[in-house]
């Protein structure tokens, strides 16, 4: 249990097959469902310099073991909706132990943070024994299982940019159950308009794919045109460009392919200032 960045880059230097653990809340269950053997485990929850908040013009830092439930309050001042994804992310007491650093390093692709973060052109930087570096959170995905986290290298922190006033930002976790449920289909949108026009785009999702990725084509579709109910349906064609979604006990593949055009159509009509709450079957009285 190192108590500061550079003794843990010692220890993953001289130990590089061990197992990093932060909160567990991935790692645990492969001993108590899986009955794997750990080997060595570092733990990084008490290293301070991985545990803090920087906020700044510029956007914010989340040092790794930063826990979701601390996060909560910075990422929702971010974003409304950055809040309202921490709130579906388990339940209080997973997000009192889930760290945002084991989130993306475990690159599962139905990991909620990724999506999001991903959209909002956050940035990962990895250290180690020989330095650090940056990259983007979206080229950190491989393939499945694959991320590109060199040996000897740890997650160190995230940057997530502040968005621009004039940024239009929808995030929607889909799955059965509304509580301490694992997504379906997980998905970010975020647009830059000015006079009406779409001038940049970036479209994330979850359980679309092997990873947590980008949608090339939907943001292809939506890139230099108008802010229109036509350019939306443009770019939800495009979708089917861009995945090739799995059939699973949560949703199949044509329930995923309608669930992700359907964030981009909450995103449009949320825009218009039509109610699109996750929580439908409020929206009907039900
Ligand atoms: C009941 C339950 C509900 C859940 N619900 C959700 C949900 O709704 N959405 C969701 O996305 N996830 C969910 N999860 C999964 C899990 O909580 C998250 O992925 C969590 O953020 C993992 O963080 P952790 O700190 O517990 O990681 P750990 O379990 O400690 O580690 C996970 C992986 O990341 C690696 N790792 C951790 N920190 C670092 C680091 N700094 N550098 C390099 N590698 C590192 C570990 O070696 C391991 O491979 C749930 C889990 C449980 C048990």
């Amino acid at each position: 249990a190192p108590a500061t960045v550079d003794e843990l880059a010692a220890l993953l230097a001289a130990h590089p097959q061990a197992r990093i653990v932060a909160g567990a809340t991935d790692v645990a269950l492969w001993v108590t469902k899986g009955l794997r053997d750990l080997g060595t485990v570092i733990f990084v929850g008490d290293i301070a310099e991985l545990r803090r908040i920087e906020e700044s013009e510029a956007g914010l830092t989340i040092g790794a073991a930063v826990r979701y439930a601390e996060a909560h309050r910075a990422l929702a001042a971010l974003h409304p909706d950055l809040g309202e994804l921490v709130r579906r992310i388990g339940g209080l007491q997973v997000r009192n132990a889930a760290t945002i650093g084991g989130n993306i390093a475990n690159g599962s692709p139905i990991g909620d943070g990724p999506p999001a973060l991903i959209a909002m052109d956050a940035t990962l930087t990895l250290a180690g024994a020989d330095g650090r570096r940056t990259i983007a959170l979206a080229d950190y995905f491989l393939d499945y299982g694959r991320q590109d986290r060199r040996s000897g290298e740890f997650v160190e922190s995230i940057f997530v940019p502040r968005p621009h006033a004039s940024d239009v930002i929808h995030i929607a976790k889909l799955s059965r159950r509304f509580d301490s449920d694992i997504s379906a289909v997980c998905g970010a949108v975020r647009l830059r308009v000015a006079d009406g026009a779409i001038v940049a785009a970036r479209v994330a999702f979850g359980g679309m794919a092997a990873t947590p990725r980008r949608a090339a084509a939907c943001e292809a579709a939506l890139t230099g045109q108008p802010f229109a109910e036509a350019t939306i349906t443009r770019a939800a064609d495009a979708l089917a460009g861009d995945f090739t979604p799995l059939t699973d006990v949560r949703g199949s593949a044509a329930y995923r392919r309608q669930a992700a055009a359907s964030v981009l159509w909450r995103m449009w009509h949320r825009a218009a200032g039509r109610d699109v709450s996750v929580r439908d079957v409020e929206a009907i009285g039900a």
